[in-house]
């Protein structure tokens, strides 16, 4: 049940007070009215009640109408009411009837949100109204023989506790539920009926506190829903919370056996369970992946989620509720970088890494459209020493965290989902330069932009393209686009078309880190591929170890098989140089040649070796 609608049945409730109140007050004037005519010394005093009486239960209404908590009004209003007969008993001088049926027509209207409880509270406000009457007028008790008192009394002494306490008592009874309703309501997320975040923690520690953490342990389970953003995006919210309810559903076994289960915020649950062995966690946990994986049908679509699981543990990774929770998110966090539907145990490295990492996408999200730059590193024809092109690598100089390399936020860029922007911002800096150059030195730059697979999946990636294209007039085939072997891998069903769409438009296509994807290579069929870049990990290794040699000369040899250009990455020593050009690699990046450069400086690069790297043939020759 919702609060929505605990609160209508609250209101429907005051709606039945205010029907007894107005029958109540009606009562009260009714028999009051012939001793406000017969006595002439209180009539005033009466007629100022009487309206009072009559508005009461108007005012009532409105307030709790208004109230969060109708119910909760209600009861406070009884004390008021119940004061009022207080002080109309005393103005009418305790008049045997015509008090007993005033206190009678009010508790008429007590008894409505009557019980026990506020039954006591409701005699003393009748006490204290009493007292504040005897104040104001008076006391004296008149007509105390008269002969008929007794006989009105007794059958009323008689009849309350059968008619009315009867009344009280199931009054208080659904008082009672309502009260519990709300307070339940209070704690349970409001979509999914599994406890919200706030009742969780609270429970969580108090789970703690009685758990000894010797014989048992406590897990903290921390579940993140994977692709849900996408079927949120794609199907709309009003899905996205159906599928919500449903996977929550399946989450409510924990709570079932005892366990701890609530809805953290968005997509994520936070469970907590008593378990003997850490062992029993992991079990746990790749039930949850497993109910969280299986399909969910919302309108005949049928959905494929999966779950993201981090785990901590008490007493070993924290003793208090709050940070067991946060630890266990970093451990969910690594989960999904290790790959989607994993479970990690929390270690104390993580926290540390988590906050630095939330930390640069914060401060990166600002720099992307202003404190971004971009550097150029020379490829070079290692015989002629002609420059070939460039490599534009994204460069980060943060005032407070110094410089950070592209290593680093990169990662974090395309986890957070900041790559896509910042992709853009790379190569509309590079076009700019591009255009800069031809502009100033008559020169058309060969230009490499590192691409991430997250941006190629982005729809308007080549829109954007294009329109880089346009706004700088650039040759297409000036442009390559450097991807990195070991994510094509995962996507080539998903590049497929965007490659070939590149590829009609002229714009060339490189694998970066050529070698370390371990794979069969018939991608470089599948995809429109135009060059290879060696990963520097074998360049580096090429005199170190006994493979190295033969695994670059065999990718050397298959590139010219396929007629694919190819380039050698993080050349430093003219011996590495002199090998790959011997071996039919002409190409090459690294220290060797120049490091990368700022584009001022890269500009006096290219003005300092106007017919390429002369020095570089005469040390090539040289050494040979
Ligand atoms: P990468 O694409 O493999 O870029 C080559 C990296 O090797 C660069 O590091 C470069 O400075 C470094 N390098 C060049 N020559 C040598 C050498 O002779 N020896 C050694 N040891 N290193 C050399 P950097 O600039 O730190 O970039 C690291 C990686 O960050 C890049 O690797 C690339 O994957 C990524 N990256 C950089 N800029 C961007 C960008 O704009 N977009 C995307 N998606 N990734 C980028
Ligand atoms: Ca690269
Ligand atoms: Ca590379």
């Amino acid at each position: 049940m919702s609060t929505a609608v605990v609160h209508r049945s609250g209101l429907r409730f005051a709606a039945g007070i205010y029907r007894v109140r107005v029958f109540g007050a009606t009562a009260g004037l009714v028999c009051t009215t012939p001793i406000m005519l017969s006595d002439r010394a209180v009539t005033f005093l009466l007629m100022t009640f009487a309206a009072a009486l009559l508005a009461w239960p108007h005012l009532a209404y409105v307030i709790a109408r208004r109230s969060m908590h109708p119910v909760n009004a209600e009861r406070r209003h009884l004390f008021i009411d119940s004061m009022f007969a207080g002080v109309i008993v005393a103005l009418l001088n305790f008049r045997l009837v015509p008090s007993t049926i005033v206190l009678l027509s009010v508790a008429m209207n007590s008894i409505a949100v009557g019980g026990m409880r506020p039954m006591l509270f409701c005699c003393i406000a009748n006490a204290l109204g009493v007292l504040v009457g005897i104040g104001l007028f008076g006391s004296h008790i008149t007509n105390a023989n008269e002969p008929y008192s007794t006989l009105v009394m007794l059958p009323l002494m008689v009849l309350y506790p059968l008619l009315i306490a009867r009344f009280a008592h199931m009054a208080s009874e659904r008082l009672a539920e309502k009260t519990r309703q709300l307070k339940v309501l209070s704690e349970l997320d409001a979509l999914t009926g599994l406890l919200n975040r706030t009742t969780f923690i609270a429970r969580l520690d108090r789970l703690l506190r009685a758990c000894d953490g010797e014989t048992t342990n406590v897990g903290v389970i921390f579940v993140d829903l994977d692709n849900f953003k996408t079927i949120n995006d794609s199907l709309g919210h009003k899905a996205g919370d159906r599928v919500l309810t449903r996977l929550s559903g399946r989450l409510m076994q924990i709570s079932e056996q005892g366990g701890l289960i609530c809805r953290y915020g968005g997509d994520e649950f936070v469970a907590a369970v008593q378990v003997a062995s850490i062992n029993d966690l992991s079990i746990i946990a790749a039930r949850i992946i497993r109910d969280m994986s299986r399909d969910v049908s919302i309108d005949g679509t049928r959905l494929k989620l999966g779950a993201s699981v981090g785990i901590s543990v008490f007493p070993e990774h924290s003793s208090d509720a709050a940070s067991l929770i946060s630890r266990a998110d970093a451990a969910m966090y690594r989960a999904k970088h290790r790959g989607k539907g994993t479970t990690t145990f929390y270690d104390e490295h993580m926290e540390h890494a988590s906050a630095i990492k939330y930390r640069i996408a914060r401060r990166l999200r600002a720099a992307i459209q202003k404190d971004l730059k971009v550097h150029y590193q020379p490829q070079v024809d290692m015989v002629s020493g002609r420059l070939i092109g460039v490599e534009a690598l994204a460069r980060w100089y943060d005032t407070e965290l110094g410089h950070v390399p592209p290593g680093l936020f990169i990662p974090i860029a395309e986890e957070m989902g900041l790559i896509g922007e910042l992709g853009m911002a790379v190569m509309r800096i590079a076009c700019a330069d591009v255009a800069r150059w031809r502009a100033i030195y008559d020169t058309s730059v060969k230009m490499s932009i590192n691409v991430s697979v997250l941006q190629l999946r982005r729809p308007e990636f080549l829109d954007d393209v294009c329109e880089l294209i346009a706004q700088f007039k650039i040759e297409p085939s000036q442009l390559e686009l450097e991807v990195t072997e070991s994510a094509l891998l995962d996507n080539v069903g998903e590049a497929r078309s965007t490659f070939e769409r590149l590829a009609q438009l002229g714009v060339r296509v490189a694998v970066d880190d050529f070698g370390t994807g371990y794979s069969n290579l018939s991608y470089l069929h599948a995809l429109r591929i135009d060059r290879i870049k060696i990963d520097q990990s074998f360049i580096r290794e090429l005199f170190t170890t006994t493979t190295g040699q033969s695994i670059v000369s065999a990718v050397i040899a298959m590139a010219n098989a396929m007629t694919l250009d190819i380039v050698a990455e993080g050349v430093e020593t003219w011996a590495q140089a002199r090998w790959l050009v011997s071996h039919g690699c002409v190409t090459g990046q690294g220290y060797r040649f120049s490091h990368p450069l700022a584009p001022e400086e890269f500009e006096r690069w290219m003005i300092a070796n106007p017919a390429g790297l002369s020095l570089l043939v005469t040390e090539c020759s040289s050494h040979s």
